[in-house]
């Protein structure tokens, strides 16, 4: 049993507890025993505090050159840098994900700070010609005000970053609440920003539960905008939410995403590729391949392949140099993806590999559940619509191209998609005719650069972009300039 320390809140500069003083445990998916710190355990007091802070901040941020928020952005990527491995550690420890995905993922962060300190230098409006020669008409992107940042687990370093690196980097002052089994990560990013010297008030962290923190957030008409990553059901009622109050919102949420293997195809790449897209972060990625979608005349070797490799995964302690597939994040996960395991066999799925909770050997601590694969996957059916989050990938033969596009297509979902071929007019009717945001040939479908931007159709976003040069249609309004030269004295 190990144990460590206490972690409050970051309001208006400084570190406070809750004001109730009432904290939460954060423990190990991988071994219970494992305590990673207490936290503050926020209501809407606390939310109220840190909101006040962050309208009183705005006009100063506001006014601070974008050159000085850059310079702030960079010395706060210096300092994160010179602690990767430490965080990504702890990254493993308190998300599960193996220790060279925690390192990559903190690396990650350090990146999107130093990208987007570039940004802020970046041209933040427009000059257009205009009917009147003596009127300048311009355009000027200013900041929103206060930002509402609503984070999931899965990527608890990478995607605060992604959200709070542009907020920051445009004259938005942020108040951010992260998820409950990841709240370390989130002191860790926040201090780095502290560190470097952001101004008190500008950035505001509050941990605690979905409804102390979170409701009291998204109804507060103070937070100009929120943006929102995590599942489908609770983004959609965070946005009716903040739009009866007229606020802005931006969500990207869940995937059931495609990768189809062509006759053609490469298959040793393909089936590589397959593997590492479902189940790398135990399969707990948005963007994470959950659909193999095999030509017929291939899918019975990428089947057994498959398998093969899939049954030879080790899974268990994700700091364990051996381990490629750690625990997934809670206990109820585990029960949840059994479930739908459980309800995939009903619905007439074929269990090929795993399908069970993984208990011996230590795991018995953690919330492991075997990597897992499915043949015949109905593309009608729950499991074939729904998104698992976990380490399950289900196959589905088809007849051609054609029949492989409208399976790709057949769900609400449209995050990512990728097709294995040879042939240049395949992948290109492909990239033409997928409903989705990211589309990648010959390569998984969870790969992400964040330079560029990032979000999906339908149901996966609100028809919004984060990250690379579209972040800042987000994070700032327009407004448009005329001024009409006055007639000379
Ligand atoms: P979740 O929806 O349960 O929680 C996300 C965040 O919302 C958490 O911080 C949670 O505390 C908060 N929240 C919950 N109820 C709230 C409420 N009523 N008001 C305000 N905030 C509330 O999602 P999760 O389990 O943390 O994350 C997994 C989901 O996130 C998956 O569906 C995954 O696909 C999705 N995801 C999407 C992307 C993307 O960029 N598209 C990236 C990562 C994860």
């Amino acid at each position: 049993m190990s144990s460590s320390g206490t972690y409050v809140n970051y309001i208006g500069g400084e570190w406070v507890a809750a004001r109730s003083g009432e904290t939460f445990e954060s423990r190990s998916p991988g071994d219970a025993d494992v305590l990673l710190g207490r936290f503050a355990a926020s209501g809407a007091e606390d939310v109220d505090a840190a909101v006040s802070a962050a309208a009183e901040a705005r006009a100063a941020w506001r006014r601070t050159s974008p050159i000085a928020r850059a310079n702030l952005l960079h010395r706060a990527a210096e300092i994160l840098s010179t602690r990767v491995n430490d965080i990504g550690r702890e990254l493993t420890i308190e998300e599960g994900k193996t220790l060279k995905e925690g390192i990559g993922e903190t690396g990650r962060a350090v990146q999107i700070l130093r990208y987007f300190a570039g940004e802020a230098q970046q041209p933040d409006g427009e000059h257009y010609p205009s009917a009147n020669p003596d009127t300048l008409l311009y355009t000027v992107r200013e900041p929103v005000g206060v930002v509402g940042i609503i984070t999931p687990w899965n990527f608890p370093i990478a995607i605060p970053a992604w959200k709070i690196a542009p907020a920051l980097a445009f004259g938005n002052t942020v108040v951010f609440k992260p998820a409950s089994y990841t709240p370390l990560l989130a002191v860790r990013f926040i201090e780095a920003l502290a560190e470097a010297g952001v101004p008190a008030g500008v950035v505001n962290l509050v941990t605690g539960s979905a409804s102390g923190v979170g409701d009291p957030l998204v109804d507060d008409d103070r937070v100009a905008a929120i943006s929102f990553t995590g599942s489908g059901v609770v983004g959609k009622a965070v946005a009716q939410r903040v739009y009866a109050r007229g606020g802005k919102v931006q969500l990207e949420l869940g995937g059931k995403n495609p990768a189809v293997v062509l006759a053609d195809a490469d298959l040793d790449h393909a089936i590589n590729h397959l593997v590492s897209g479902a189940m790398w972060s135990t399969g707990q990625k948005c963007t994470a391949t959950s659909r193999a979608i095999l030509d017929a005349s291939i899918a019975d070797e990428v089947t057994s392949r498959l398998v093969e490799r899939i049954e030879k995964l080790v899974t268990g302690d994700p700091l364990n140099a051996q381990t490629q597939v750690g625990p997934v994040i809670s206990d109820e996960a585990a029960n949840r993806i059994l479930g739908d395991i459980e309800s995939a066999e009903r619905e007439g799925a074929r269990l090929l590999a795993g399908g069970m909770r993984l208990s011996s050997d230590g795991r018995e601590r953690g919330n492991f559940v075997a990597p897992t694969l499915f043949g015949d996957m109905n593309p009608e059916s729950r499991f074939g619509q729904e998104e698992v989050f976990g380490p399950v990938l289900g196959i589905t033969t088809v007849q051609d191209m054609d029949e492989a596009l409208a399976v790709a297509n057949g769900v609400r979902y449209g995050l990512s998609a990728s097709i294995f071929t040879r042939d240049l007019g395949k992948a290109m009717k492909f990239i033409n005719g997928i409903e989705a945001g990211i589309v990648h040939v010959n390569a998984e479908t969870p790969g992400a650069e964040p330079h560029v931007p990032f979000g999906g159709y339908k149901s996966s976003s609100s028809y919004s972009r984060e990250q690379g040069k579209t972040a800042r249609d987000f994070y700032t309004q327009i407004k448009t300039v005329y001024v009409d030269l006055p007639s000379p004295a």
